[in-house]
């Protein structure tokens, strides 16, 4: 197996630690509102590589964190706690905010077929694990105090900004806002202070006085908790790169001496026109539910997904969506076709088959091409039914669009009447008479197809 990995900025084979066993972290939602569209693809990026890995027989141990507290409205350790501004905008506790988007995120991993991680953690879970991590930082001398907080001192980490693209070293913090009394501009925040005069709603008493922890902290501490350090795989979306990946790796560093993770791949932006990324500080955000009322299933949502790689932008509009839908229901369509067919299968292609799969999915998620090949596969001649069924049920497992859960909808018992009626005209050679049969059942909305097991009712479409 091969991926991109962010750290070396090379497709490189993929090595595990311990044998056929994976740990991998993928960082979750700050639960302050619905997880847009764009979340989700970073999510089912997530799902497929997974699914991979299992495919190739790897156990793996997945967690993944719901972060109910600090997060801040900026990425520089500024701004408002985004679960705190809005308990205060829905006049609720921040912890009744943080519980209903959590169970709101659950419902749409659900719905888009998304397996569930092996670990579920809330940052508010790991706090006093939190604090030691940054006691020991201290003790390293990688801290300092600031009239809002304890920081932590880049300059004192040689290889900070592993991740960074080379170029982006020669200008060394100009992407991150000032915040004054920090010694760094890539500094940031491991405890934040709780500001004077205000009482916040998520507050812990430390040995620097009541506050926070920051949101890189938590991340490293939840990570490690599971799966030691290092561990495999580590992934986000690619706006992680640059801060948030990147001060979790210096304060693993720092602590520890070890890199926090092995492998890190991160997922590109679902974009709008202009090649903007959909986000919710952009106001331009599209929730599952916007979808669903409007009869897009979820899963052409994620069908959508699966024909862009993981690291090329998405664009999304109404036109490539509603694609997407006719495109899974026409796959719906095949796959009820081929169930119902018996016939021999025939080792050799599906191996050939098979193999090719495997290749596509093993480099790098070629998941397109991979999507490809299973539309090649349903339209190849050369092959039985049966085949071509087992063949794409196997594929699925990876596409998760439920295509073993494809069902023929219950046949009206008119139509039933219909096609026995026709059926004995056939057998008294009255074709004239069941023709017109035929034509009835078409124009009700069925098709009839002759078999070696005798007459075959279909839906002339099926709703996805
Ligand atoms: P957040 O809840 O803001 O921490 O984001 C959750 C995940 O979604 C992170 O891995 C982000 O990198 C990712 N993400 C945010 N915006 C987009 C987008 N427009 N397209 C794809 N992924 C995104
Ligand atoms: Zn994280």
């Amino acid at each position: 197996m091969k991926f991109y990995n962010t750290l070396s900025r090379k497709i490189e084979n993929f090595k595990p630690i311990k044998d056929k066993k994976v740990g991998m972290y993928t960082c979750g939602p700050t639960v302050y509102y619905y997880a847009h569209l764009g979340n989700l693809r970073t999510y089912i990026f997530e799902d497929i590589l997974k699914r991979v890995l299992e495919y190739n027989n790897y156990k793996v141990k997945h967690i993944m964190n719901i972060t109910d507290v600090g997060h801040l409205t900026s990425d520089a350790d500024t701004g408002e706690d985004k679960i705190e501004k809005q308990a205060k905008k829905q006049k609720k506790s921040a912890y009744q905010i943080a519980e209903f988007y959590t169970k709101a995120f659950k419902k749409d991993l659900e719905r888009l077929n998304i397996k569930k991680p092996t670990v579920w953690v809330k940052a508010t879970r790991t706090i006093k694990e939190q604090i030691k991590l940054i006691q020991l930082l201290e003790k390293k001398g990688f801290t300092y105090r600031i009239s809002d907080g304890i920081y932590f001192d880049t300059s004192r980490l040689k290889t900070y900004g592993r991740l960074w693209p080379k170029k982006m070293k020669l200008k060394e913090g100009a992407r991150v806002e000032k915040v004054k009394d920090k010694k760094n501009p890539t500094d940031f925040a491991l405890w934040k202070f709780s500001p004077k005069g205000v009482k916040r709603q998520m507050e812990w008493n430390s040995p620097w006085g009541k506050g926070f922890p920051g949101w890189h902290t938590e991340c490293v501490v939840m990570s490690i908790k599971y799966l030691g350090i290092p561990f495999d795989i580590h992934c986000g979306g690619v706006d992680h790169i640059l801060i948030h990946h990147t001060n979790e790796i210096a304060q693993a560093e720092a602590a520890y001496g070890k890199i926090l993770a092995n492998y890190w791949l991160h997922g590109e932006f679902l974009i709008l026109k202009k090649k903007k990324r959909m986000g919710k500080s952009e106001g331009n955000v599209v929730i599952l539910d916007d979808l669903i009322k409007n009869g897009i299933n979820p899963l052409a949502y994620r069908y959508l997904c699966l024909t862009s790689h993981y690291r090329s932008p998405l664009f999304f509009s109404s036109k490539a969506l509603s694609a997407s839908q006719n495109a899974l229901k026409k796959l719906y369509e095949k796959i009820l076709k081929l169930k119902h067919q018996t016939s021999n299968i025939k080792h050799q292609t599906f191996v050939k088959y098979q193999k090719k799969f495997l290749k596509l999915i093993n480099t790098d998620l070629n998941i397109p091409k991979a999507l490809a090949l299973m539309w090649k596969v349903i339209e190849d001649k050369k092959i039985s039914d049966s085949e071509k069924y087992a063949l794409v049920l196997d594929f699925d497992k990876i596409f998760g669009l439920k295509l073993n859960k494809v069902k023929k909808p219950k046949i009206p018992l008119e139509i039933k009447k219909m096609v026995l009626l026709r059926e004995k005209y056939r057998k008294q050679k009255q074709w004239e008479k069941a023709d017109k049969l035929r034509k009835k059942i078409e124009e009700k909305g069925y098709k009839v197809e002759d078999t070696q097991k005798g007459p075959e009712i279909f839906p002339q479409s099926i709703s996805v």
